[in-house]
């Protein structure tokens, strides 16, 4: 890397910046930065040069050339929910902080061809507004979706809670506009779903996390909204019970399963003590419970028929043991919530060392449980937390040491339960970060894990793109 060190103080690139994008595009004040030098959690903290905040494509063309002229890094923000760190500078104080939040226009929407272009600053929830005002759906959905940006939800592939119908970010993508390290500008958004004119550079950028360009704007797939969908939760004893019901449904309702969630006994329990309003869906805690949403999209075939009949052939076949079906629309988002709260209510609980992994559905019974035993061994006594998108074979898998309530876990014990959990994950073929991405946080393990030609074809496109290191430095490669 012969990243240049930069001469110009935070201030004067302040200035020299203010001319490209106005004085109200960019700042050096500590209080305005504040937000943007740290992550979500709180976890990873840096510091910027300054925050500049372009309201163009041309605007980040030039902001970018300025600074590659100067040798400056820059770090690509969108809402700043990365749980990883790689929206987050290092602390060196010289990188700018490029945040798309005034990039937030719907470009244009085409309901008869399904399509949606908007620029990479759009908050998630406004991308799903304006394809619901056209009787559309854009399917990408996560709970940090008000805050997160779509340009951060391509840049690192999101998953959420619809991929075992509509897939990846990466598959909702037809076409990207991308601003290079160089300050070129690379191709306009295309909107086509047949298009085989050499390598699909677009793919590169998709879950790149920033680090060979700044994507502004993006076409999107739209699809049909479902007429109903049932939401309904069920209680089962085990994991591979769980992944049979799973099957189950998917042999009664093919993809019309589109969601597929699960919750642990001790995630369920968090949720319910912890955090108010909810209540309790079943009389007593189950081992474990999915919530699961089943659509329908043709005239004349209820959904709530179909769920029904189907969980209770589950249930005689011994695959769940109760189960709630949401009669409205209150009960079901009250399913939901519960869901959703899992990730608070665990960090009100205190400490807990997490695992964002995934594996095939069908290999999860056995991979929990090589899992609880490699954690055993390195820490005895220490509890599992497990919850998310089972339906695609992501977990969060979460460890709680004995007793540690609210203390910090000693980073030696964090590497030493990461490294375990992550080689019985190698072992299981799966992947040590499913859905939020490497950033700063994962970066030395998929350099411990992936293969050394892997590597290799990394580092080669990374320097291809971005010889001089200077975009998003420190994160992924
Ligand atoms: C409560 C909560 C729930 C979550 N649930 C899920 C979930 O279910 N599934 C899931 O996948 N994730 C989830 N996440 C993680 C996070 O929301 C996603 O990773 C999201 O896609 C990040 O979007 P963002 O706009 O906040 O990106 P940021 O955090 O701002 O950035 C993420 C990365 O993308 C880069 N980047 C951002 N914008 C651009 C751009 N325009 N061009 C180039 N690079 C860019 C950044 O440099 C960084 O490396 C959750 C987070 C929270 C806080």
């Amino acid at each position: 890397m012969n990243r240049h060190t930069p001469n110009d103080t935070g201030s004067e690139l302040a200035t020299s910046l203010a001319s490209i994008v106005g004085p109200a595009g960019v700042t050096t004040a500590p209080e305005d930065l504040e937000p943007h030098v740290q992550d979500w959690r709180g976890r990873f903290k840096g510091r910027a040069a300054c925050l500049v905040r372009p309201a163009s494509t041309a605007e980040v063309a030039a902001v970018i050339g300025h600074l590659a002229a100067r040798g400056v890094p820059v770090v690509p923000q969108g809402g700043n929910t990365s749980l990883c760190g790689g929206a987050t500078p290092d602390e060196s104080g010289q990188a700018v902080v490029l945040s798309l939040s005034r990039m937030n226009r719907i470009r244009s929407v085409d309901a008869f061809d399904n399509l949606i272009t908007v620029e990479s600053g759009c908050i998630l929830e406004r991308v799903q507004e304006a394809a619901q005002e056209v009787g559309r759906l854009f399917p990408l959905s996560l709970a940090a979706e008000g805050t997160c940006q779509i340009g951060g939800n391509i840049s690192t592939n999101a998953g959420g809670t619809a991929v075992l119908r509509y897939g990846m970010t990466r598959d909702l993508v037809l076409g990207l506009e991308v601003v290079l390290p160089s300050g070129e500008v690379l191709s306009g958004p295309r909107g086509l779903r047949k298009d085989n004119t050499g390598y699909d550079l677009k793919q590169l950028f998709i879950g790149a996390e920033g680090t060979l360009g700044v994507i502004t704007a993006a076409t999107l797939k739209l699809f049909p909204r479902p007429r109903e969908v049932i939401t309904a939760m069920a209680a089962v004893a085990d994991l591979a019970a769980a992944v049979k019901l799973l099957r189950h449904l998917q042999e009664d309702a093919g993809d019309n399963v589109i969601t597929f969630e699960l919750i642990s006994d001790v995630a369920l329990d968090l949720v319910l003590q912890l955090l108010p309003g909810h209540a309790p869906p079943f009389p007593r805690t189950p081992p474990f419970s999915v919530l699961l949403e089943v659509a329908s999209f043709w005239r004349g075939f209820s959904a709530a028929d179909a769920v029904q009949d189907s969980l209770a052939r589950a249930s005689e076949a011994g695959l769940c043991d109760d189960a709630v079906v949401a009669r409205d629309d209150a009960q079901a988002q009250a399913l939901w919530r519960i869901r959703e709260d899992v990730p608070e209510a665990e960090r009100r609980s205190g400490t807990a060392i997490k695992h964002d992994v995934s594996v095939r559905p069908g290999l999860i019974p056995t991979f929990v449980d090589a899992t609880r035993r490699a954690v055993e061994a390195v820490l005895p006594g220490a509890g599992i937390i497990l919850f998310g998108h089972l339906g695609d074979g992501s977990l969060h898998l979460n460890v709680v040491p004995p007793g540690l309530g609210k203390a910090r876990v000693a980073p030696e014990i964090h590497a030493r339960v990461w490294r375990a959990v992550h080689d019985v994950v190698t072992a299981h073929e799966g992947s040590i970060s499913a859905e939020h991405g490497i950033g700063q946080l994962k970066r030395d393990e998929l350099w411990h894990y992936r293969a050394a030609l892997d590597r290799r074809l990394m580092r080669a496109i990374k320097d291809s793109f971005d010889p001089r290191g200077l975009m998003n430095p420190g994160k992924v490669v």
